[in-house]
């Protein structure tokens, strides 16, 4: 085997009190900082805006962990004139030097796990021991495209007599990235520190349920460019409403690339409108879009089924099946069904659902009252047409919603087709192998996809068939590794290559050839 070239950073080990309890310390920390406002950074300094909406703890709604600035029309405006002004100089600036700044976010980030995680259980409601491998999962990000770049500049040399040849990479231009709240620091700075190294000028729109967080990344990138001497207009950071701004960021002419994670919905409209050339426009756009999943696990009858539970439950119910890349249809072979399905409800029975401040806590909330309400309505209408096993019961403050499961699922119904983004669990019936590939298959997404199976030829014929960017056999669906899992999808999971991957950089850079004749 290929030996691994990349060091990921290590987690928490959560049984030593030495590394536990700063974690809780931090907790209380963060817990007297709450309410602080978040304002955009637009030329260089940080600015006031006509309005804020409050970013609310979803375990605990009515406390305010931040004001969330919102960034104007007229900002907007100015942040694109300021990044413009800034990407002469940026794209000049040697990858070394890039690198370094990328290097350098690494290890604030690294620096201040405990508190990062804290803010992220208080604004997004993510249990901690997920939080920290979040925290890992972003500075790995940072060194692995500081490396990759590094890689991409030494470009290609062809001579013959008499001519020369030279292939390399120059930046496109001005960035747009518009980040989740599910991975609200390592999706954001992925995509930010992604579009940096390669010499593009940076505008980052977070998602409006999670900007505090993304306020301490772009902290950490400023800090990291102001020490290496750049001027701060190369990077500008702009919270506010999606329908709002989002706009107006995708469909200025000035904007070279958009990159996206979030629903597909979105990501196709930013396709669309990325598409219109304006008047004056001399480029096409370039749009990354990493969105939506509905991913199967499929448990066939030479299983394990202890270990094919433990993988369906982490896949279904981690940060309360808020993952584009978690399990939300299982697919189970005739012979085993029913005592697979007992043995899951048994295993759901067993989780811990409540604040995700508390250290036994495995399922938390869900991000915000619209979340709720919708995944309330899905487990409703379903009912009619499906068999609710069991929904867990929550506590009564905060936007919980208990894992579900249903049985007697219909293929093609809604349960079973749509992306509900919520801790709701598909069990789908089959009669032999083939048919549970081909019903894994028949949704229009193509992300992640799962398979327990000690049988060789299944393996096999999943290997060929399962049509899925990311498949993972006898193991979670969720919880790719940067360099080792490269992840994304196709189908209308997304377009463009892998995060954290061998070719992510390449689609933020335009190649040239150079040739001289001597
Ligand atoms: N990369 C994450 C994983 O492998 C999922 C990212 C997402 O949900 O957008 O679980």
């Amino acid at each position: 085997a290929a030996p691994l070239s990349f060091p990921a950073a290590a987690d928490s080990d959560f049984s030593q009190p030495s590394q536990r309890d700063p974690f809780f310390q931090a907790l209380q920390k963060v817990q007297t900082q709450l309410g602080q406002k978040v304002q955009p950074w637009i030329a260089g300094q940080y600015q006031a805006t006509p309005q804020a909406i409050p970013s609310l703890n979803p375990a605990n709604p009515e406390q305010v962990v931040g004001e969330i600035g919102l960034t104007s029309p007229e900002q907007v405006e100015e942040a694109l004139a300021a990044a413009q002004a800034c990407f002469p100089l940026w794209k000049r600036t040697p990858v070394s030097v890039r690198a370094g700044i990328l290097r350098r976010v690494a290890e604030q980030i690294a620096d201040q796990r405990a508190e990062l995680a804290a803010w992220m259980v208080l604004e997004v409601g993510k249990p901690i021991p997920q939080a920290d491998g979040e925290i890992s999962e972003a500075i790995d990000f940072c060194r692995y495209y500081a490396q990759q770049m590094e890689t991409l500049e030494r470009g290609q040399e062809r001579h013959v007599p008499g001519e020369t040849n030279r292939y390399h990479y120059q930046p496109r231009g001005l960035a747009v990235v518009i980040a989740p709240w599910n991975f609200p620091l390592s999706i954001a700075c992925g995509m930010t520190v992604a579009a940096l190294v390669t010499g593009n000028c940076v505008l980052l729109k977070p998602a409006e349920q999670s900007s505090v967080i993304a306020a301490k990344l772009a902290g950490f990138i400023l800090t990291a460019l102001s020490e290496a001497g750049i001027p701060a207009g190369v990077f500008q950071f702009l919270p506010g409403v999606g329908e709002a701004i989002g706009p107006l960021l995708v469909k200025d002419p000035r904007v070279h690339l958009i990159a996206f994670t979030g629903s597909q919905a979105v990501g196709c409209q930013i396709l669309a409108q990325a598409a219109q050339l304006a008047p004056g426009q001399q480029h096409i756009k370039r749009v990354i879009a990493e969105m939506g999943g509905k991913n199967a696990i499929i448990v066939d009858e030479s299983a394990d089924l202890d270990q094919a539970v433990k993988g369906v439950i982490n896949s279904a119910f981690g940060y309360s099946g808020q993952k584009c890349s978690a399990c939300s249809r299982v697919i189970l072979l005739e012979p085993i069904h029913d005592l697979f399905l007992g043995r899951l409800i048994e295993a759901t029975q067993s989780l811990n659902i409540g604040d995700p401040a508390h250290p036994s806590t495995q399922v938390g909330p869900v991000i915000d009252g619209e979340a709720q309400a919708r995944l309330q309505q899905a487990i409703q209408s379903a009912q009619s047409y499906a068999h609710l096993e069991l929904s867990l019961p929550v506590p009564e403050r905060g936007y919980f919603v208990g894992p579900t499961l249903f049985s007697q699922v219909d293929p093609q119904s809604d349960l079973a087709q749509r992306e509900l983004f919520g801790p709701v669990l598909a069990i789908l019936r089959v009669p032999n192998f083939s048919t549970a590939l081909e019903m894994a298959n028949a949704t229009p997404y193509a992300l992640t996809g799962g398979l327990y199976s000690r049988t060789p030829s299944h393996i096999e014929q999943a290997r060929q068939d399962f049509a899925v960017g990311n498949l993972y056999i006898n193991r979670d669906i969720t919880g790719a590794l940067v360099e080792r899992q490269p992840f994304g999808g196709f189908k209308l999971s997304g377009v463009g290559s892998k995060a954290g991957g061998p070719d992510y950089l390449l689609q933020f850079l335009e190649p040239r050839t150079l040739t001289e004749n001597i």
